[in-house]
């Protein structure tokens, strides 16, 4: 590298740190991971869950994913800035499966990131509060159309999948959807228990529970006739919103959180198109509460107004993924 280069990227650096916020250089198409960096650095809670996890005594495991991911989380912050803090991290994810030099899916990464530090992390208490950060639970409901027994079933996500329309959509209108009665004829018919056999039914999805961390995909990318094709298609996304206000229905029986508000803390943005893209990412500093936008090394102080041309339907980047923090409770004096 010439004394010129060093100068800038140090300069580089040197400024990113005073924004508060560190760039990450593209390391063998890193973009997807970068995007996903920053987002994770943003969700601070996170971070606090693999500080407290006693690493000390640990074999330095350049395959374990949680404790790469708490070196990364911790070297992103460190000063003075590191050149490449996510080499080891990237490299780790590469020993799993997670390959270098390949354009990923941000969600797919993502839920595999969630998946690997269930799996590697030894302190199952700390791995499962991760897992309860994100938890989205939720109960199914199959209703027999012919004799209207109904078999309920809990199960969970950790990143909820959205489907999107040809048209204009809004996050509260998909959210709605995700939640509608389904009915299910001829080859999805489901196999009722007191019929003895499949008939048609209606699916309905209820809220048990929701996560301090939401963590929300918008489902661009659509496979037709054997080839994945890429929706700009508007989504509006506020960034705040209130789910005791707009999706009180989607509550099961059993609902019983009474904090149901949320702020957007980062948006992942996908560029281009199904086969070839690039991802950046906005987050909102945790001090100073004002946007940013990261595109690998670069990184710049941003504005709502920013963060909303990522809504789509222009020939720009688009929102792919979506996280919300549950806005924390007012102190209450005792
Ligand atoms: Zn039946």
């Amino acid at each position: 590298m010439s004394a010129g280069v060093c100068r800038f990227f140090s300069e580089l650096l040197r400024r990113n740190a005073q924004l508060g916020m560190r760039g990450l250089t593209n390391y063998y198409l890193s973009c997807c991971v970068n995007s996903l960096l920053q987002s994770l650095a943003a969700t601070w809670e996170l971070a606090g869950i693999l500080e407290k996890w006693a690493t000390a005594g640990l074999r330095a495991d350049s395959r374990n994913v949680p404790l790469q991911l708490k070196k990364v989380l911790a070297a992103m912050r460190s000063d003075p800035p590191q050149p490449c803090p996510h080499r080891d991290f990237l490299n780790c994810l590469d020993r799993n499966s997670i390959h270098l030099n390949i354009q990923h899916d941000a969600d797919e990464v993502f839920l595999s990131i969630l998946n690997l530090i269930q799996q590697q992390m030894e302190d199952r208490d700390l791995a499962l509060e991760i897992q309860n950060l994100y938890k989205i639970s939720m109960e199914t409901q199959l209703q027999c159309l012919e004799c209207n027994s109904v078999q309920s079933r809990s199960t969970y996500l950790l990143s909820l999948p959205l489907h999107i329309k040809e048209d204009h959509n809004s996050l509260e209108g998909c959210m709605a959807s995700f939640f509608e009665h389904q009915e299910l004829r001829g080859a999805n018919s489901c196999f009722c228990s007191q019929c003895g056999t499949r008939k048609p039914s209606r699916r309905g999805v209820k809220l048990n529970s929701l996560p301090q961390i939401l963590c929300i995909q918008l489902k661009r990318f659509r496979n037709m006739r054997g080839s994945t094709r890429k929706m700009d298609c508007e989504v509006t996304f506020p960034e705040t919103f209130d789910f005791s206000e707009s999706l009180r229905e989607v509550f099961s029986a059993n609902f019983s959180q009474d904090d149901c508000r949320y702020s957007l803390y980062a948006v992942v943005v996908h560029c281009g198109c199904a086969v070839s893209g690039h991802y950046t990412a906005f987050v909102r500093h945790k001090d100073n509460k004002q946007w940013y936008y990261a595109d690998d090394s670069h990184v710049q102080q941003t504005s709502w107004e920013d963060v909303q041309t990522s809504y789509g339907g222009r020939y720009r980047g688009t929102a792919y993924m979506l996280m919300y923090r549950r806005d924390s409770k007012e102190p209450t004096s005792t």
